[in-house]
Formats: C-alpha cells, structure tokens, sequence
C-alpha cells in the first residue's frame, strides 16, 4: 500500500508547474494532443506527476487516438476511482491513491482490443515517464519559450 502524501495548496504550487497544478490540483484537462508522453511507446514506467508514485507500466499503454496518452490497466492500487458527476456527464474519475492527484477518467466497454475493455485517458502532465534505465523524460522542458527553444535545438544538433 502507497503512504500518503498530502500537502496545501500553496506547497503543492512550491513543487508543481503552474499547468500541472492545474491539472492535478484543480482536476484540469490539458489539451488533446499537446502532451509529452501521448505518443511515446518507450519501456518503462509512469509515475505519478507530484509525489513519484509508480502508476502505469508501458506495457499497459495502447495507441487510442484520443490525444492523450491511454492505458488499459494501472498497477494495482495505484490507481482510485470517483464518481464525477461534472458537465452533465457520469463518468468514472482516477486519481493517484497516494496524493489525490488528477489523472484523468477511466471509459468502458469502447471496444480497443486490449485485455479490460477499459480505457484510462491519462493527462500526461500528470505522470513523469521513467525508461527502463530510470532516466526521466522531461515532461516539459524547464525554462519557459527559450528553455523549449533550447531543447529544440539540443535535438537538431
Ligand atoms: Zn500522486
């Protein structure tokens, strides 16, 4: 069993990015497609995006074509979920079991051919992706417009 992390608002927003407070804090939804991790099909692992928690393994996520990374099973209990009730709609919200965080929802019977016939429609914002190394992939480069402009050409180079 995971312990629990919890913090305020303001020590969350201390060790967050501000669209991953966003998301995590404030249960937001990035935009489709505009995720690091969407279209990544690496080996490794993905981890919780604010207390490290170990959440999905690659070997779960499958090309949804949704805009947003997916996954057909998380690691077990890593992963709670809650009635959401929001916009009109019922659909089954998934939050870190560790911190609360916002992950994103969880959609049934879509008919993927995966094992569960489930579908966990994860903010990448919310997960920090580990290859099998255990070397990060940074979710957003550090260092706002130059910091992006500066890893575009670090990869150019
Ligand atoms: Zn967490």
């Amino acid at each position: 069993m995971a312990s629990k992390v919890e913090k305020t608002d303001d020590e969350w927003r201390a060790v967050l990015s501000r669209e991953q407070f966003r998301v995590l804090r404030q249960k937001g939804t990035e935009p489709a497609g505009s995720g690091a991790y969407d279209k990544l099909y690496d080996d490794g692992v993905y981890s919780c995006g604010a207390c490290d928690a170990p959440l999905y393994k690659s070997t779960t996520k499958f090309n949804s074509g949704c805009g947003w990374p997916a996954f057909f099973d998380a690691i077990p209990g890593a992963v709670t979920r809650h009635v959401d009730s929001s916009w009109g709609m019922q659909r089954t919200e998934i939050v870190c079991t560790a911190c609360g965080g916002h992950l994103g929802h969880v959609f049934k019977g879509e008919k993927y051919d995966t094992p569960t016939d489930e579908r966990h429609c994860v903010n990448s914002i919310s997960l920090t992706f580990r290859d099998s190394d255990g070397v990060a992939k940074p979710q957003v480069p550090r260092g706002g417009i130059v910091g992006w402009i500066r890893s575009a050409l670090g990869a150019v180079l």
